[in-house]
């Protein structure tokens, strides 16, 4: 630990609420998919800031762009005509097939306002009492009261109670299950296309048509959270249409910044012909400088398609043949550039050991070993993090052996 890493960390801990529980480094400056740390050791990055960092770090053009914009103009609040965000709303209107676009800071503002959208669409129709909402089990869509009312771990929501009342969790293995919990006063139904926090699970087709089947028995609406899954990580701009869904809202967040805090919650034409003016709000959102960043990223989306694309089949492979290797690995699950194993163990040590070895990855639902890495990533890049995982899961097989 060197001296500067100390300060750090005592600073830290006299002034920062203790809500995280911090690895043990400080990162000083990034490059492309490496990050190093204040002592010169370098990492390959794979979780890019919890699926942020989508153009990797220090994107030069990226850096240019909001350099240019802050030089111009940053923020005029929400109160006047603004130049980039209809240039914004157009794009990701075309990207989603979703009409309109309201601008947010982050993941959890965007799934709140997909919330109040959807209440709101219900009361204009004057069915005031339609106000239920249905997610699943091991869901996580924020820790915003609205997001955590449907986030599923309970050691999230307890110390919070009461939080939103009339939300349910059907079970996502178990189809069937929706079919009792979604009703006529169900407002929507909300589900990740590919579940992150929850062990970077897809959902499955019957799952995806047993969605389909409660939206149309009840017209209930339909929100995807692909504030994970989104923007270009699987190889395609969203993973709702991959998965067989339809959804009526969408919330987009994280890569779409690649950095620069942004969110958006997409609404379909049905919906927002029931939102009025001064029906939701935010000061910052949609600002001058989150949306020049978010069209910078599209660009970049466009032209790295196919890359990654490429980069996820790869990436697959790879692991699937680590699978081959260690009988610890119990399944490779995700799509693109977003994948988990899970192991028949705790994946801390894993995830220990990588760091360890100068990977970074991280821990999901106790035994799955999450991956996210910036959606630039080359196939040598691919190939040293699956060096790495193999030595790190040596590592632990070893040490288990020997307990
Ligand atoms: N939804 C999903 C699927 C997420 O993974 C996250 C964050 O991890 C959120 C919502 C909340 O996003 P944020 O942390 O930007 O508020």
């Amino acid at each position: 630990m060197t001296t500067m890493a100390n300060d750090v960390r005592e600073l830290e801990a006299q002034h920062v609420l203790q809500t995280y529980r911090r690895q043990p480094v400080v990162f000083e400056r990034g490059e492309g998919v490496w990050l190093f740390d204040d002592a010169g050791n370098r990492y390959l990055d794979f979780l890019s800031g919890i699926g942020v960092a989508s153009l990797g770090h220090a994107h030069p053009g990226l850096a240019r762009a909001i350099a240019r914009q802050s030089e111009t103009l940053l923020h005029t609040s929400n109160l006047y005509f603004h130049p980039l965000q209809g240039e914004l709303a157009t794009r990701l209107s075309v990207k989603t097939g979703l009409e309109r676009a309201f601008f947010c800071n982050s993941g959890t503002e965007a799934i709140e306002a997909c919330l109040k959208f959807a209440r709101r669409f219900w009361h204009t129709a004057g069915v005031a009492d339609r106000t239920k909402f249905v997610a699943f089990d091991h869901a996580f869509h924020g820790r915003t009261m609205g997001s955590l009312s449907v986030t599923w771990d309970e050691h999230y929501r307890a110390p919070f109670a009461p939080l939103v009342p009339g939300v349910t969790f059907a079970i996502a293995s178990d189809p069937a299950s929706l079919a009792s919990l979604v009703d006529e006063h169900t407002a929507a139904i909300i589900v990740e296309p590919i579940q992150g926090e929850g062990g970077v699970r897809p959902v499955p087709p019957a799952l995806a048509a047993a969605i389909a089947e409660a939206c149309r028995r009840t017209g209930a609406l339909l929100i995807a959270d692909e504030v994970q899954s989104g923007s270009g990580r699987t190889g395609t701009f969203l993973y709702s249409g991959t998965a067989g869904l339809a959804p009526d809202l969408i919330a987009l967040g994280k890569a779409l910044g690649a950095g620069v805090p942004v969110g958006a919650a997409m609404v379909s034409g049905k919906v927002a012909t029931a939102i009025s003016a001064g029906d939701h709000g935010t000061t910052y959102g949609g600002n001058l400088l989150s949306t020049r960043a978010a069209l910078y990223v599209l660009d970049e989306l466009d032209k790295l398609a196919p890359h990654i694309k490429d980069a996820g089949a790869l990436f697959e492979q790879k692991l699937l043949t680590l699978q081959k290797q260690h009988k610890v690995i119990t399944s490779v699950r995700g799509a693109g550039l977003m994948r988990g194993l899970e192991l028949a163990i705790d994946a801390a040590p894993v995830i220990e050991a990588a760091l360890k070895a100068g990977l970074l990855v991280n821990r999901t639902a106790e035994r799955v070993v999450r991956m996210l890495p910036p959606l630039t990533v080359t196939a040598a890049e691919i190939e040293e993090a699956t060096r790495i995982l193999d030595g790190a899961l040596r590592s632990v097989s070893v040490e288990e052996v020997k307990a």
